[in-house]
């Protein structure tokens, strides 16, 4: 592409993470530079290379002068594609080991006591992701897709927003979402939360993390999901579940690789053992390596037979050492090795090989293929990639069993694995030995069923997925921002009413003209909203009517002196202000149903503190913003359930509108009250219709195609032909309207 053109959008992918892909270091004065090794790392690089992009992280040092600067930036661009952000000692102390690691990874992982909360830790964050920011911003160019990964930098996506940044943002989450009640500890929960809100899409290993952000989303800032799908200002964000995958095929290849197989053999002869056990992590807390250690002596104790026959390698990863947390655990995992060595070894014979280090591809591949089983028990993992790694070496002969824990996010695809509680001692002793207790069909059942899947969504299907749901939202944010009411249309739209000569003007309340309050009662109409409402009234050209679900007393004394016509609850009562009094459209209405269905909207506001019952002259509503908000939800759903039931064969139907449930009777609504008024000219030159909510669709629906329909608030899924953002904007739009005169 010509890089000069910036009117043909790029396509490129440019991936933001902590780490680079490659890893700087200085050799003698000069600088190596090196692929990195580990999942994201890998898997990533391939797709990559093929989108063309770029990749912004940082390198692991930090240049001494400018001329290292300009040497290291040019390989790094020329060579790799990769785009340094700098990170000085202390950004580094405070916001790597800081608040990404001691706050937000423990409290992400359930370590809740783990977790730290220092004010300038969560300040180097914020700093450290602005920093990214303004990286990102000297080399973004329109219709480059962002892909931001991980817990280190979840302000960015916002702060790309605050900068008027209107490319596709992708946010990928590495590790678990935990649960609100763990979440909420959090003292910047709500920053974190608008931090991520700022992405297109935000994609989590498991269905269980993408239900515990949406839940605090709409706990914390209160904004509710449809089908995984929040507003946020005018763009629409997803939540969705994309499981990682591995590049399998590397794995299953790399097994037959001569270097692999001398490995192998060397390992075999060295060892001298029957049966092989592995475990391969970080040596991180969350990995349960402890706790695994201990279900392994209680299972040389419960089963002797295997004592003298069986090997534990555990392979332990160097990792965040300058955290005291890992400094302890280190400490207590020596401990443990030793105490258990001592207790069962033989001449001849340990039974825990453990290696404090990590090693290179072929001789990870080696371990992987030789064991006859693979320990993976961490408390909670986010997904855990050495389990599917080990899966994938063993894709071809089948010889191998997996005992993984029911809190790892590979456990959410891995069923056919043997699944054990990391906690429960017991369990883990007795999985171990039913594991080497398999046969071979067994393993090659087991084996082949979850290695089909490895290979099926692998790495590469995980990275188009993902970028191919991006594209799609993108693609409705692209439809839906042309029909945002911007300031261009909203000057058709004045020129438009200023040609005509009959207007119709049908406006909600609650919503549209005033924003929605805890309570009805204090969502009043202030005195110049009365005054704005009462001067277009005033041109003789224009007929205001107010439709709402409020009942005839509360719109009477609240918008009676304003002169507008008025529609009460829903469309049941009409009140012309030339004629002066409420009429029923729909004849016949009956309200002794009322009795009957009374108590059992009692019922549900008794059990959902917060709600109540609200009696209209023809119509019953359960109202239910104070409530909870998920139990509000939930009880509204097994309502709206009981009287489906019940209203069936009757005359009445049950409406849910905003944090509300209405039984009122059927064929009266807001649409049929409009026609009313439709219907009183024969051709109107200008019809403005506002609403908010869903019984205002009933409006949208009837008016003619032509209309200046407007949804407020963004909700895709509308028959308004346009959108606004709040009550704010409708009002200054309406005043744009009053000043215009003939
Ligand atoms: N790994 C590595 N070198 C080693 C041992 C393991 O690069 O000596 C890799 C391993 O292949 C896997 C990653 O480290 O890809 C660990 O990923 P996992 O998801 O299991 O855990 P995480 O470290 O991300 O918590």
């Amino acid at each position: 592409m010509d890089k000069n053109d910036k009117s043909k959008p790029s396509n490129r992918v440019i991936i933001v993470s902590n780490r680079l892909p490659v890893s700087v270091a200085r050799n003698n004065g000069n600088l190596n530079i090196t692929p990195s090794v580990g999942g994201l790392a890998t898997g990533l690089s391939s797709f990559h290379r093929d989108s063309n992009g770029l990749w912004v992280g940082w390198p692991g040092v930090d240049p001494v002068n400018s001329e290292e600067k300009k040497a290291m930036e040019n390989t790094l661009r020329n060579d790799f594609s990769c785009l340094p952000v700098y990170l000085s000692a202390y950004d580094l102390k405070k916001y790597y080991y800081g608040f990404s690691n001691r706050t937000l990874w423990p409290l992400f992982h359930y370590f809740t006591t783990y977790s730290t909360y220092e004010k300038s830790e969560w300040k180097a964050y914020r700093k450290v992701n602005q920093l990214f920011c303004s990286r990102l911003l000297e080399v973004l160019e329109p219709g480059d897709i962002v892909w931001v990964h991980d817990y280190h930098l979840l302000l960015l996506p916002d702060m790309l927003r605050q900068e008027n940044v209107d490319n596709a943002i992708g946010l990928f989450l590495h590790i678990p979402f935990p649960s609100m009640e763990i979440f909420r500890y959090l003292p910047w929960r709500e920053e974190i939360l608008r931090g991520m809100l700022g992405a297109d899409l935000i994609g989590f290993h498991t269905y269980d993390y993408t239900r515990h952000f949406l839940s605090c989303v709409l706990r914390i800032l209160g904004r509710e999901q449809e089908y995984g799908q929040v507003v946020a200002g005018n763009r629409l964000v997803k939540a969705d579940t994309f499981p990682m995958g591995i590049d399998a095929r590397k794995y299953s290849d790399a097994v037959n690789l001569p270097s692999v197989i001398s490995e192998k053999e060397t390992l075999r002869d060295k060892l001298k053992t029957e049966k092989i056990i592995l475990s391969v992590d970080r040596l991180d807390f969350s990995k349960g390596i402890p706790e695994r250690l201990r279900a392994f002596e209680l299972f040389l104790e419960k089963y002797p037979k295997w004592r003298n026959k069986i090997t534990f390698i555990m392979l332990c990863v160097p990792s965040r050492t300058k955290v005291e947390q890992y400094q302890l655990l280190k400490r207590e995992i020596d401990e443990l090795v030793g105490r258990i060595n001592g207790r069962f070894a033989r001449p001849g014979w340990l039974p825990i090989l453990y290696m404090y280090r990590s090693v290179p591809f072929n001789e990870l591949i080696a371990l992987y293929s030789e064991a006859d089983l693979a320990l993976v028990t961490p408390l909670r993992d986010g997904m855990n990639l050495v389990a599917k790694e080990y899966l994938a070496c063993h894709s071809k002969m089948g010889n191998g069993a997996l005992v993984l824990s029911e809190t790892a996010g590979a456990a959410a695809e891995l069923g056919e694995a043997i699944i054990v509680n990391p906690n429960d001692m017991e369990m883990i002793a007795d999985a171990i030995a039913q594991g080497l207790d398999m046969t071979l069909t067994e393993k090659k059942a087991a084996i082949s069923f979850m290695s089909r899947r490895i290979e099926k969504y692998d790495i590469f299907r995980w990275a188009e997925d993902f970028i191919e749901h991006l594209s799609h939202i993108r693609g409705l944010h692209d439809l839906n921002k042309q029909r945002f009411l911007n300031k261009d249309l909203q000057g058709v739209m004045r020129d438009s009413y200023k040609k005509a000569e009959k207007r119709l003007i049908l406006l909600d309340y609650d919503g549209t003209l005033v924003s929605l309050k805890k309570k009805p009662e204090l969502a009043k109409p202030p005195a110049e909203l009365l005054h704005l409402l009462s001067n277009i009234k005033g041109d003789p050209k224009n007929t205001v009517v107010i439709i709402s679900g409020r009942d005839r007393e509360c719109l009477s004394e609240w918008m009676g002196e304003s002169g507008v016509d008025l529609v009460a609850e829903h469309g049941t009562w009409l009140f012309e202000a030339d004629l002066d009094k409420w009429w029923i459209k729909e004849e016949g209405l009956a309200e002794e149903w009322k009795k009957n269905f009374y108590p059992i909207l009692e019922m549900f506001s008794e059990r959902t503190p917060g709600s109540f019952v609200e009696e209209k002259t023809y119509a019953l509503v359960w109202h239910y913003r104070k409530a909870e908000p998920e139990l509000g939800d939930h009880r509204a759903k097994e309502l709206m359930d009981a009287l489906h039931d019940m209203l069936s064969g009757t005359a009445l139907q049950v409406l849910r509108g905003s944090k509300v449930v209405e039984i009122k009777p059927a064929g009266v609504n807001k649409g049929k009250a409009a026609m009313y008024w439709l219907g009183k000219e024969k051709k109107w030159d200008f019809i403005l219709a506002m609403g908010d909510d869903w019984t205002d669709e009933d409006i949208f629906a009837v008016v003619p195609e032509n209309t200046w329909s407007i949804r407020v608030g963004f909700k895709p899924y509308t028959k308004a032909n346009y959108f606004m953002e709040s009550p704010v904007e409708v009002i200054s739009l309406l005043r744009s309207l009053a000043d215009i005169k003939d």
